[in-house]
């Protein structure tokens, strides 16, 4: 076997790319495997793995891992592929914790009721009947708001907004004070997050973080 031999065992076939050969590089690609990381050919070729592995998230107190990409309506989150389709962030998230792809057929929930989490260990799969109850229980079926899974509040991401606007406070402290991570401050301050609020301008003298 030499360098140019498809490193899949028992495969003699020509390498194309990262040492596989057509056959077996498509269906690394297509099983979405982590291992291949992010790709360097643009958006539309990334597998449903790859873009959850480049997508920002960001990991609230309560150990949820909130997904800062696109999200629908509910505030799930939504991998886009044009190879691929769409397909939700919590279930490409399980899809990778369980090594298959989730089926079609049973839902992925939530335990800590936070539909942006992409955390494995927050999530189980279930059938139609335990999805109901499980939104029953959590009383979201009446209103389809998302529960009580956010660290912050409206009116304290407000609060940090203008507090950093106005300066003489640092990312870091008012990371420690909100009990978030500095990333999360940051991604607020940036208008990165919970982008719907007013951001006023910030003073040019102000000192950064
Ligand atoms: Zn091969
Ligand atoms: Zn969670």
């Amino acid at each position: 076997m030499t360098d140019t031999t498809c490193k899949q065992d028992g495969c003699e076939r020509p390498t194309i790319a990262r040492g596989l050969c057509t056959k077996h590089y498509d269906r690394a690609r297509n099983v979405g495997d982590i291992e291949f990381g992010p790709r360097t050919r643009g958006r539309a070729g990334l597998t449903h793995a790859e873009i959850f592995a480049v997508t920002p998230k960001c990991v609230t107190s309560t150990g949820c891992i909130e997904w800062d990409g696109h999200r629908s309506q509910y505030q799930y989150g939504i991998i886009q592929s044009k190879s691929f389709g769409n397909r939700g962030a919590h279930r490409v998230a399980m899809d990778m914790a369980l090594g298959e792809r989730v089926p079609d057929e049973l839902h992925v929930c939530h335990r800590c009721d936070n539909p942006p989490c992409v955390n494995p260990e927050h999530l189980f799969l279930g059938d139609d009947l335990v999805n109901v109850a499980d939104m029953i229980d959590k009383g979201r079926h009446a209103h389809g708001e998302r529960g009580g899974g956010s660290k912050l509040r409206e009116d304290q991401v407000v609060e940090i907004i203008n507090r950093y606007a106005a300066g003489g406070i640092g990312r870091p402290a008012l990371a420690r004070e909100y009990g978030v991570s500095p990333a999360c401050i940051q991604k607020i301050t940036e208008g990165k997050m919970w982008r719907h609020l007013p951001r006023p301008a910030r003073p040019q003298n102000a000192p950064s973080a």
